[in-house]
């Protein structure tokens, strides 16, 4: 009989994973959302569409690469080609740079990780909230005890603060996991009735409140309607995690208006998410975490970085230690 994995979270590292260890292994996903692709999300509300995550991906390794590549020829993915400014209080600075190609999901960022799951078995709107050792291998339940089956190994990639509320005492790869430090973000969402004459279409923002705005026209196969997308800065969304919503969607809204000179506050559409780990500050520093006595294993972007290739380098690691034991099992 196969080994069963179950994996938790189906984010890019959740699926780079599990497609990598199908073909020898009975893989099942297990998805708290509705959706997959975790923080690569896109969001369509009144013909507006948001990235409101992720905002491109790159891809240096040859692996990767060939992975998007495929992407691309399949209609799941596509290039987007244009530069990133940096915009400041004195104005927009201008990078003349060829840029390397920045990677995106189509028709919306989840659209990559969608491709890429399919013929995968995955349970969405299946919160794994519990992990129990029994005779017959792990028992996952969700919140309400309902058990989700058992399973020989249990690889998580939810961000690190969730994984280490998942794992026993045991295991081996705790003192990694509370050494990861991650932030939170505040995205702002834009829609507008006419479109804007900006002379950018995405800039990393040098300010106290923002870090970046994109105009989600500019990227190929995005609805017609305008639509920005602009991010807080990491430390200040920190400090503001807990705050009234409509307090930090007008304090985002305040700081677009000093820098742009426009005002945003009676949009067509205007909607904020929190993410509450966005982006790793301080990573494990190994490329995943795996107890063989256990059965236990957790990889995803904390372990090596902050983008979605630190993620599909950490599940990569994982499945080939893992693709060498179950072969050799
Ligand atoms: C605002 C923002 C902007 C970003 N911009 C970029 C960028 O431009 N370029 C870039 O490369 N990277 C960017 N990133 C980072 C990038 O999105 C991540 O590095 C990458 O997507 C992480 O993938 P992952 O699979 O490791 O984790 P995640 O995508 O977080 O996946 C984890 C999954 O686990 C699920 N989950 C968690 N707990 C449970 C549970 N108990 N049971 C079941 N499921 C569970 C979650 O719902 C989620 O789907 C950005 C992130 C954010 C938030």
């Amino acid at each position: 009989m196969k080994t069963s994995i179950a994996i938790i979270g189906a984010g890019i590292a959740g699926i780079t994973l599990a497609r990598a260890l199908a073909p020898s292994a009975d893989v099942t996903i297990f998805e708290k959302s509705r959706g997959l692709g975790g923080r690569m999300a896109n969001r369509r509300r009144e013909g507006f569409t948001f990235d409101h995550g992720a905002q491109y991906f790159t891809a240096r390794s040859p692996a990767f690469r060939s992975v998007a590549e495929d992407a691309i020829k399949a209609g799941h993915a596509g290039i987007w080609p244009k530069a990133v400014h940096t915009l400041r209080a004195d104005g927009l600075v201008v990078d003349s740079r060829p840029p390397e190609p920045r990677y995106i999901g189509l028709p919306g960022m989840s659209g990559f990780a969608n491709g890429l799951a399919e013929g995968l078995q995955i349970r969405k709107e299946a919160t794994v909230a519990a992990l129990k050792r029994t005779e017959h291998g792990w028992a996952l339940t969700d919140s309400e005890g309902q058990d989700f089956g058992r399973f020989d190994l249990v690889l998580s990639t939810a961000p690190a603060p969730q994984t280490i509320r998942l794992m026993p005492e045991a295991f081996s790869g705790r003192e990694a996991l509370a050494s990861v430090r991650m932030s939170g973000c505040f995205t702002l969402m834009i829609g507008l009735d006419e479109p804007l004459d900006l002379s950018f279409q995405a800039a990393r923002i040098e300010d106290d409140v923002l870090s970046w705005i994109a105009v989600e026209g500019s990227k190929p196969g995005r609805g017609e309607k305008e639509a920005l997308t602009i991010h807080s800065r990491n430390d200040w969304a920190e400090a503001n995690l807990e705050r009234d919503r409509d307090e930090v969607k007008s304090e985002m809204l305040a700081s677009l208006t000093r820098l742009l000179g426009l005002d945003f506050s009676n949009a067509a559409w205007l909607d904020l998410h929190r993410w509450r780990y966005a982006s790793v500050e301080k990573p494990a520093g190994q490329a995943f975490l795996f107890d063989e006595a256990l059965g236990l294993g957790a990889c995803g972007d904390w372990c090596l970085g902050n983008r979605v290739e630190a993620a599909v380098e950490s599940a990569t690691a994982l499945s080939e230690l893992l693709t060498t034991r179950l072969q050799g099992a």
